[in-house]
């Protein structure tokens, strides 16, 4: 069968479905992967605490230094606090260095790619099927199609991830420094470090839900343009993170073609899943002149 045979078979088979009308919503609500936020954020959890496990093993022998140089008033030995210091994080850099090349973190973002590409797809094989009473061809999905996607989320999130643990610990040794120089207490300083560590950790996390989001929207996107879909229902995730401007979409109907403005003082334009941290899907309208999803044999 060529496509234009193929599309004209796929209408026949769904037009009861549409009972007379042109559109037909979804029949399937979709939402965002929760699960795959925190499969994400238990990757970057593991990831931050390569940083703290450096630091446990070198955090007792600065502290010793420090409380040393407390008890010591002569100025000339400023330079050897400094040097234990710098020796210090010197090799905990290195040690940083050794965890985070054996942590195989594009493996798993890779794991994590797929994850979302299994989820998504099997999403839409349901909602296709509950709303348009059709099989998608089984491996429709499987080959090249999202392959491109994928490997630019992958090479984006390694990016954006890689040397968070790295530039963590350099923050973490100007700490070190000032508060020596300014003689804050050895506690101040070592409660300044930790409150450093939870705030790169919950940073890392953030990365974990924006990307997730980002991904899932970006397939969700194509699977629906690959199959005729001009248009989507906007659908928050309905709590009370939900934004005041994502609120005010969420029910309205938008084109693929031309995304609603999601920022009113700039104008910035988006789809579900593409603004910060947004957790908002697109719920398909089908459209009966447009439609034309890969349908199974039989
Ligand atoms: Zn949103």
């Amino acid at each position: 069968m060529n496509d234009i045979a193929m599309k004209q078979a796929v209408q026949a088979a769904v037009k009861p479905k549409f009972r007379g009308n042109q559109k037909l919503k979804s029949k399937v609500h979709t939402y965002y992967p929760e699960s795959i936020e925190r499969e994400y954020q238990r990757v970057t959890d593991a990831y931050m605490k390569l940083v703290k496990d450096v630091l446990k093993e070198y955090l007792p022998m600065i502290k010793d230094a420090l409380m040393q140089e407390k008890g010591n008033v002569r100025k000339d030995d400023i330079r050897d606090l400094g040097l234990v210091v710098k020796d210090a994080f010197d090799a905990m850099h290195k040690q940083l260095e050794q965890k985070t090349e054996s942590f195989g973190l594009r493996r798993k973002l890779e794991a994590l790619a797929h994850l979302t590409r299994k989820l998504t797809i099997k999403e839409w094989k349901k909602v296709v099927k509950q709303t348009l009473g059709i099989d998608i061809m089984d491996d429709y999905y499987m080959g090249e199609f999202y392959r491109e996607a994928l490997n630019v989320w992958v090479e984006d999130n390694v990016n954006l991830i890689k040397t968070i643990p790295k530039d963590s610990l350099g923050r973490m040794k100007e700490i070190v420094q000032e508060g020596f120089k300014a003689g804050k207490t050895t506690n101040s300083i070592v409660k300044e470090i930790q409150r450093t560590y939870g705030i790169e950790k919950r940073h890392a996390r953030l990365i974990a839900r924006d990307q997730t989001a980002k991904l899932h929207g970006q397939l969700a996107k194509a699977q629906q343009t690959d199959a005729g879909v001009n248009e989507y229902t906007w659908s928050t995730s309905g709590d009370s993170r939900v934004r005041e401007r994502h609120r005010e979409l969420n029910g309205k109907r938008f084109r693929w073609d031309d995304p609603p403005v999601v920022d009113t003082k700039t104008g910035r334009r988006a789809h579900p899943g593409e603004d910060y941290q947004c957790r908002c899907v697109a719920l398909p309208v089908f459209d009966i002149d447009t439609i034309n999803v890969p349908i199974a044999k039989g």
